[in-house]
């Protein structure tokens, strides 16, 4: 059995403890969703991109990958098709704000200090806030002051300069990305078993009016499932946006914690 995964369900209780008392390693907790992603991918597209990327940040600055969130909030229809789509799984939001408030503190009473939330389903954006703002406060009831947590998106680390790169034809925005370019080239890159692009529906980018209906408005959602065409997207562009997204992740998390990348490294060791 190995002693240095970087997923802290793979070690044994001794070696995870070594790892996460006294705050050695941050903690990288990814948070997806179990939601459809249209013809061409399967459901847990928003599991595997943030785990993914928790992983080789972890490996970079000696960091440990919490066991994912596979359900998320509730896909809303103009990010994520709607929650009332065939193989969409969704938690209610106090139940995630709990599960995940949850798991803050268990980390932080084994000595973690040090936290990413790597998220990979947009709607959950909200919910993290109110979990580790609800954790937080607990912990600072009982005397533990010193807990950071860093909250990001993972898609918010594709520069400017590569959206150019990979959208030549024009950038349709992140919210209607859901099961496009982005999200089929990362998985293209990752998990190309997992990918038929041949099933792929072309069309063009979903259109919504500035305001949301409940209950929903089916027919607001493209028969596909997907918000935009995933046509373009290539194992490329899949790589350009893994190594720009862990490259800008890893950048953000040294940034914000404590230990220079060489003290991590050794601390791993
Ligand atoms: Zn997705
Ligand atoms: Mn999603």
């Amino acid at each position: 059995m190995t002693t240095d995964s970087p997923f802290a369900a793979e070690l044994a209780w001794p070696d995870y403890l070594a790892r996460v008392r006294d705050a050695k390693s941050p903690i990288l907790i990814p948070l997806g969703s179990m939601e459809q992603h249209g013809h061409h991918m399967p459901l847990h597209v928003d599991v595997l991109l943030p785990t993914e990327f928790a992983r080789r940040v972890a490996l970079e600055i000696g960091g440990l990958v919490a066991p994912p969130f596979c359900y998320g909030y509730k896909s809303q229809q103009k990010c994520g098709g709607g929650n009332h789509m065939p193989g969409t799984v969704s938690l209610e939001g106090a139940t995630l704000v709990n599960a995940l408030r949850d798991v803050l503190k268990e980390f932080a009473r084994h000595g973690s200090r040090e936290f990413a939330i790597i998220n990979g389903h947009f709607e959950n954006s909200w919910f993290i806030t109110e979990a580790v703002d609800l954790a937080l406060r607990e912990l600072r009831w009982d005397g533990i002051t010193d807990v950071k947590v860093v909250v990001l998106s993972y898609w918010d680390f594709v520069t400017e300069e590569t959206i150019a790169r990979l959208y030549p034809d024009g950038f349709p925005g992140w919210a209607v990305e859901h099961g496009g370019v982005l999200e089929t080239s990362l998985m293209l890159a990752l998990h190309p078993q997992l990918v038929s692009l041949e099933r792929a529906v072309d069309h063009a980018p979903a259109s919504f009016p500035p305001y949301d209906v409940y209950p929903v408005k089916p027919e607001w959602t493209p028969a596909s499932g997907t918000l935009s065409s995933p046509k373009h997207a290539s194992k490329e562009k899949g790589r350009i946006l893994l190594d720009v997204c862990t490259e800008g992740i890893a950048k953000a998390l040294r940034d914000e914690f404590q230990l220079s990348a060489a003290a991590r490294r050794s601390a791993a060791a």
